[in-house]
């Protein structure tokens, strides 16, 4: 009987020692891939034939991806409200 208590310790030890690997693996990968998992690079304005007029009555302010005063989500800023570039989704 006292055996199956030893087993039964040795066997919680081997598993709390593994769930504290897994968890201090997780902790430096996760401080290593950090900033490799970091949002992906905005267009450039140029690369997307950003314009600082409206193009067919579509503008920056009615895209999706507007960020009020003149940011683009996936654009780089600055961006004018009234741009457009050939990303423009309507929100
Ligand atoms: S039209 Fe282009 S630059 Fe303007 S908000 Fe939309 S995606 Fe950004």
């Amino acid at each position: 009987m006292a055996y199956v208590t030893l087993d039964l310790t040795a066997s919680r030890r081997r598993v709390l020692t593994g769930a504290a690997t897994l968890s201090l693996a997780a902790l430096l990968l996760g401080g290593v891939a950090g900033p490799a998992m970091a949002a992906p690079a905005k267009s450039s304005q140029k690369s997307v034939d950003y314009q600082t007029h409206p193009k067919g009555g579509h503008g920056c302010n009615s895209c999706k991806d507007f960020v009020p005063q003149s940011s683009c989500k996936t654009v780089e800023s600055p961006i004018q409200a009234s741009g457009w570039c050939n990303k423009y989704a309507h929100s």
